[in-house]
């Protein structure tokens, strides 16, 4: 779909034969059509989504912007110290894909916990994703950080060990993609030191980093911010 190479009309009739024929998931698979559909309706009629805030009040709001911070580098490179976050991350640098839960905690995790602006999200995002859609990207972007029709409320912060208990409870998904602290790591965990720049200057050896921002902290800090907002 993002590549044009099968349209979105093509795709909801295969899913609606599935659903007549009684698929398990078809109607699951037709509703995240209609999300894309979705996006593309908010793009049509406010084009502002992919550039600005889609609330404009959120203008006002303390996000940070600076893409140098050293917080802002730890999230893009997987060194956060928050196991699913980094997971995630990597996977993405590696094979350019990330599944939308995975997609919604990172993304929770820079605008709240790191307090950053989710414009530094949409261009990483933008830079990494396969799939990378102007319409999707910027309508999950603003979902996950409150600005956005229809978004999460920001109060509502999603916490990234909780996510991993539930939804990794073995560790597979972060063993497969996080090699430091490992004797023996994945090979993919190893994969990302290899398609990483030198000049990141990491290595599998290094110590796995303790949380830059915990998610009690990050949690605090961004309701903080959000109950001393002003709009
Ligand atoms: C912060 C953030 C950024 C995102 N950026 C993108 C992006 O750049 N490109 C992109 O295609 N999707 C994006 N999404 C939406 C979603 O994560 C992906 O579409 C989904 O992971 C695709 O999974 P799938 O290939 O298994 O598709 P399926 O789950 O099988 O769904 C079928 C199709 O429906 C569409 N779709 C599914 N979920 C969504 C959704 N939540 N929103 C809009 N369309 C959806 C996609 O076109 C997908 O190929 C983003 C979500 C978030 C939270």
């Amino acid at each position: 779909l993002t590549h044009g190479e099968i349209s979105p009309r093509t795709a909801w009739h295969a899913g609606m034969r599935a659903l007549h024929e009684g698929k398990r998931g078809a109607e699951t698979f037709l509703k995240e059509l209609v999300w894309r559909e979705f996006a593309y309706h908010l793009v049509y009629h406010t084009p502002r989504i992919t550039s600005g805030n889609w609330r404009e009040e959120w203008d006002a709001f303390p996000w940070n912007t600076d893409e140098r911070k050293k917080e802002v580098w730890a999230w893009k490179r997987g060194r956060t110290g928050i196991r699913f976050v980094d997971a995630a991350m990597r996977e993405l640098y590696v094979t350019g894909y990330m599944h939308n839960r995975a997609r919604m905690i990172v993304a929770s995790y820079l605008t709240k916990h790191l307090m950053s602006h989710w414009k530094i999200g949409l261009d990483w995002f933008a830079d990494c994703l396969v799939d990378w859609d102007p319409a999707s990207n910027a309508m999950g972007w603003q979902w996950s950080a409150g600005s956005g029709p229809d978004a999460t409320p920001y109060f509502r912060v999603f916490n990234p060990v909780s996510q991993l208990d539930k939804f990794d409870k073995d560790r597979a998904y972060a063993d497969r993609w996080i090699a430091e602290g490992k004797s023996n790591p994945a090979p993919e965990a190893l994969s990302y030191f290899d398609a990483i720049p030198e000049h990141w200057g990491m290595s599998p050896s290094d110590d796995y980093p303790e949380p830059i921002v915990t998610p009690e902290d990050g949690r605090e800090r961004a309701l903080v911010a959000y109950k001393g907002r002003d709009f």
